[in-house]
C-alpha cells in the first residue's frame, strides 16, 4: 500500500533535472537572493494577502464560535469549504472515510503544494475571547483552547493571493487546501495518506499556532503516538448479594494502570503515558461487566512508539488473567513523529525575516500580560523577536513534546511546519486560557504575518525547481535513508467519527447562539460586547513593579516546539 518514496520522486525529480540543466545558471543566484521576477511576485502576494485582513479576522473568528471537537467540525468545514468553492477551488467532501474531511483543489499541472492546518477545537475550553480571566461563553462546552480556528484560514488567504499571481502569469502548479480533522484524536492524517490524498503531491506546506513565526528542520520535534482502547469484559452480579459470581471489568482497567505505575518508573524520559478512563461501569452495586481504558503511548520514534503499545498489550493481558475478564483493543488514532525538510525551511525562514512579527497595540500586550498575571507565569507580554531557524533536535537534547498527525505526511512528502503568533507565551496548552486570544486582534494579525510568510513560500517551491529538487534530495537521502514509513493503523483500523458525539449533542445547540454573524457585526468580540481587554483588576501601573515575581512554571510544549502547540 505504501509506495517507496525513492521510487515515487523519480517522475517528479526527472521534469525537475530537465528545468535544472536549463535553468541552474539563473537560479544559481536565487539560493540567497530572489531574481526579480520572483521577488515582485512575493511583493504582490504580501499585498494579497494584506487586502485580505477582513476576510482573514471573519474567518478567524467565525470558525472560533463554531466551537466544534474533532470529527464533528461539520459548521467550520461546509464554511471554509465553501469559501474555497466560491473562489475557484474544486471542493472533494468527506474524504478518506471522514465526513467533515475535504481536499480543495485549484490550477493544473506540477508541481502540486498542498496546505493544511487543523480545525477541531478542545473539550471544556469555552472562553470569551479578549478576556484576561476564565469566563466560559457556555460553561462546560468545548472551545478553541489551543487555536486551531486560525490555521484554515491563514491557508486560504495566502492560497488566494497566490492563485491571483499564477493566473496572472499563467503559472504552471496546482493549489491543495485541506483541513486537519480530529488532530487532537490524531484522528485523520494516516487515513488521508493511505486513501492516497498526497501520492501526487510534491510538497506539503502546514500551519499550526504558537507564540511566534517560525519553522524548524529535522525530527525529534514532536513525539509519535498510538491512541489506544482497551476493552474489558467480565460478568456482572449483585455486588452485595453474590459478588463472588461477578467478575468486575473495572478491576482489570484499574490493576491495567497499576501495572504501568508501576512500569512507568523504567521507561525511557522521553516517554509521554496517559490514560482516562471513559467507561468505569455504571453504578456500585452492580459488578461492572464492561470497562474501558484509553491510553496515548507516545515516544520519539516509530520503533520505541510500538515498543510502548506492546507494553500496553501485556499489562492488559495480566490485568485480564488476574480479574478472569477478557479484552479487546480499538486503535483511535496515531501519528508518526514528525520530521520536517531542510530546503523548505530554510526558504521559509528568509520569508519569515522579511515578513517580521506583527506590531502588537498596547492593548494586545495588555491581555497578553493579564492571563500571564492571572496564572502566575512570567509576565512576558507578546514575542518581539523571531527566533532563529531551529535546527533538528537530536535523540539526546529532546525531551519531549506533543504529536499531531502530520507527521504521518512528513514521512510521504517533504513537509514543514509553519508556526505563527496567535497565541500568548507561557499558557498551559489545551486549555480555556489558550482560547483567549484567538478571536482578537493577537490572532488576526499572526495569521496574517504567516500568510504572507506562506504565501512567498508557496512562490518559491512553484517558481524554483531546484528548491523542490533539494527537498526530495533531502527526503530521499538524509530523511528516509534508514527509516521507512510504516502506518501504525492497521488495515483494519478505521476512522471513529462516533468519538465526541454525546458531547457535541449536548453543547452544539447551546453554542449555537453563539455562532458568529459578520453581517452585524464586525468582530466576535463586538458580537459578544467585550471591551478588548477586559483584565480582572486593573491596578496603577506604577503598582505593577511592586508585585511578586511570578513562579517559574515549565512549559515543556514551548520548549519543544519553540511555542507551537500540538495534540
Ligand atoms: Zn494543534
Amino acid at each position: 500500500m505504501q509506495r517507496s518514496p525513492a521510487r515515487r520522486s523519480r517522475p517528479v525529480l526527472t521534469v525537475f533535472s530537465l528545468l535544472l540543466i536549463l535553468t541552474f545558471s539563473l537560479s544559481a543566484a536565487a539560493q540567497t537572493s530572489d531574481s526579480p521576477a520572483l521577488a515582485a511576485m512575493k511583493q504582490e502576494a504580501v499585498a494579497g494577502v494584506e487586502s485580505r485582513a477582513k476576510m482573514a479576522q471573519v474567518m478567524v473568528d467565525t470558525v472560533f464560535s463554531y466551537s466544534e471537537l474533532g470529527y464533528h467540525e461539520v459548521h467550520s468545514s461546509a464554511y471554509l469549504s465553501k469559501i474555497l468553492e466560491d473562489n475557484g477551488f474544486k471542493v472533494e467532501r468527506g474524504i478518506a472515510g471522514i465526513p467533515t474531511a475535504f481536499m480543495a483543489t485549484w490550477g493544473s499541472g506540477k508541481p502540486v503544494i498542498a496546505l493544511g492546518s487543523d480545525v477541531d477545537c478542545i473539550p471544556q475550553a469555552s472562553q470569551k475571547p479578549g478576556v484576561a480571566y476564565h469566563d466560559p461563553i457556555v460553561a462546560g462546552a468545548p472551545g478553541h483552547g489551543e487555536g486551531h480556528n486560525s490555521g484554515v484560514p491563514l491557508q486560504i488567504v495566502a492560497a488566494l493571493a497566490v492563485k491571483d499571481i499564477m493566473a496572472k502569469n499563467h503559472t504552471s502548479g496546482t493549489i491543495k487546501v485541506w483541513p486537519g480533522i480530529a488532530e487532537e484524536l490524531l484522528g485523520a492524517k494516516a487515513y488521508y495518506v493511505r486513501a492516497g490524498y498526497f501520492k501526487d503531491v510534491d510538497a506539503v506546506l502546514f500551519a499550526h499556532v504558537a507564540n511566534n513565526l517560525g519553522v524548524s528542520y529535522g525530527g525529534f520535534t514532536t513525539l509519535g503516538a498510538v491512541s489506544m482502547r482497551f476493552d474489558f469484559v467480565g460478568e456482572s452480579s449483585h455486588a452485595s448479594v453474590a459478588p463472588w459470581k461477578g467478575r468486575s471489568a473495572l478491576s482489570a482497567v484499574e490493576l491495567m494502570d497499576v501495572g504501568w505505575s508501576f512500569k512507568r518508573q523504567f521507561l525511557r524520559p522521553v516517554q509521554r503515558s496517559h490514560n482516562v478512563i471513559v467507561n468505569g461501569g455504571d453504578q456500585p452495586n452492580v459488578v461492572p461487566s464492561t470497562a474501558s481504558n484509553w491510553y496515548y503511548f507516545r515516544e520519539d520514534d516509530y520503533a520505541h512508539v510500538k515498543d510502548l503499545v506492546d507494553m500496553g498489550e501485556n499489562m492488559a493481558k495480566g490485568a485480564a488473567l488476574m480479574s478472569s475478564t477478557t479484552y479487546s483493543t480499538t486503535v483511535l488514532g496515531s501519528a508518526w513523529p514528525g520530521w520536517m525538510n531542510k530546503p523548505i525551511a530554510e526558504a521559509e525562514y528568509e520569508n519569515i525575516k522579511v515578513v517580521g512579527l506583527p506590531a502588537w497595540s498596547a492593548d494586545d500586550i495588555a491581555l497578553a500580560k493579564g492571563i500571564q498575571h492571572e496564572l502566575k507565569v512570567p509576565e512576558v507580554g507578546l514575542d518581539t523577536k523571531i527566533n532563529p531557524l531551529r535546527p533538528a533536535a537530536t535523540e539526546q537534547s529532546f525531551s519531549g513534546g506533543p504529536s499531531d498527525d502530520i507527521g504521518d505526511i512528513s514521512w510521504n512528502v517533504p513537509t514543514i511546519v509553519l508556526t505563527y503568533p496567535s497565541n500568548i507565551p507561557n499558557l498551559p496548552g489545551h486549555n480555556w486560557a489558550n482560547g483567549i486570544s484567538m478571536a482578537t486582534p493577537i490572532a488576526h494579525k499572526g495569521v496574517i504575518a504567516g500568510a504572507k510568510a506562506q504565501a512567498m513560500t508557496l512562490l518559491d517551491l512553484l517558481t524554483r525547481p531546484e528548491l523542490l529538487a533539494a527537498a526530495w534530495d533531502y527526503f530521499n537521502n538524509v530523511q528516509t535513508k534508514d527509516q521507512k514509513y510504516v502506518p501504525f493503523i492497521r488495515p483494519e483500523d478505521h476512522p471513529h467519527t462516533e468519538l465526541n458525539t454525546a458531547i457535541m449533542d449536548k453543547y452544539a445547540p447551546q453554542l449555537e447562539k453563539y455562532y458568529y454573524d459578520s453581517s452585524k457585526y464586525p468582530t466576535y468580540l463586538d458580537q459578544l460586547g467585550i471591551h478588548y481587554p477586559t483584565l480582572r483588576a486593573t491596578p496603577p501601573a506604577a503598582a505593577a513593579t511592586d508585585l511578586p515575581q511570578p513562579t517559574e512554571m515549565e512549559d515543556v510544549v514551548a520548549a519543544a516546539t519553540g511555542g507551537s502547540g500540538g495534540n
